[in-house]
């Protein structure tokens, strides 16, 4: 079945479940890009492989997904799901022990790092402030 599909549709399916380009990512790129800031992505050399990457002031942003990173009280988009909630908690709870260790790591090797929630994507004017103030 999926040779079937011309190259078009076959990157554009690829497109759909690549993880990297999720929806939430490319809306803060695109506005990182038009404040005009340079930036690297995806750089495997940094603990937690963070999304943009300022080498030069040694500064990194991720956009994390507020379920899978679990974001804290009050998003809505947090909530647990009604099934499997064993496994859901502990999956849940080793991502954000990791973000820590991956936040820790960063720190101790001299970088600061900005963290953009997906629900807080809502108010560009707001994420534009915060970029700026923390791009400098
Ligand atoms: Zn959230």
């Amino acid at each position: 079945m999926a040779d079937s599909l011309t190259p078009e549709e076959r990157s554009k399916q690829m497109g759909l479940v690549r993880s990297t380009d999720t929806k939430p990512e490319m809306v803060v790129r695109r506005l990182v890009h038009s404040l005009g800031y340079r930036y690297r992505l995806h750089d495997r050399t940094l603990p937690g492989k963070p999304d943009l990457v300022f080498k030069r002031r040694r500064k990194v942003i991720f956009i994390h997904g507020c379920f899978w990173h679990r974001h804290g009280a009050g998003c809505s988009r947090t909530r647990m799901p009604k099934s499997r909630q064993e496994f859901w908690g502990k999956k849940l709870t080793g991502n954000e022990e990791r973000d820590r260790r991956n936040e820790a790591a960063l720190s101790a090797l001299g970088w600061t790092y900005l963290i953009v929630w997906e629900c807080q994507l809502k108010d560009r004017d707001e994420i534009a402030r915060r970029v700026r103030d923390f791009l400098g």
